[in-house]
């Protein structure tokens, strides 16, 4: 970089700060977009079961979930951890939303 003359420095320098405040804006977007992902839902959805004894049991999902299709009620991530641990069979986590790994669970 020497051997360019003060005005060629200036353009590079000028272009690589440029490149770096895209770096920095992208970056920035992504970590956005990865906490949105990751950050825990302060309550869940339970669906009904598709009927009494189905292997499925209830099924659990993000409250966001556009899988849910029969009656639902809302469930705290408390409750949600407990029902996928400690009595995982009535209770099944949606395959789509996966609300077990915003939890830590999977
Ligand atoms: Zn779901």
């Amino acid at each position: 970089m020497s051997d360019l003359t003060p005005a060629e420095r200036l353009t590079k320098l000028t272009t690589l700060r440029e490149w770096l405040a895209w770096q920095l804006r992208d970056t920035e977007r992504k970590i956005g977009e990865l906490e949105q992902q990751t950050r825990e839902p302060q309550s869940y959805i339970s669906e009904q079961a598709i009927r009494d004894g189905h292997p499925l049991g209830v099924v659990i999902h993000r409250p966001d979930c556009g899988m849910i299709q029969r009656p639902a009620t809302r469930l705290t991530a408390e409750q949600v951890r407990f029902a996928l641990t400690k009595d995982a069979q009535h209770f099944t986590a949606c395959d789509f939303c996966d609300p077990g790994s915003a939890l830590g669970l999977t």
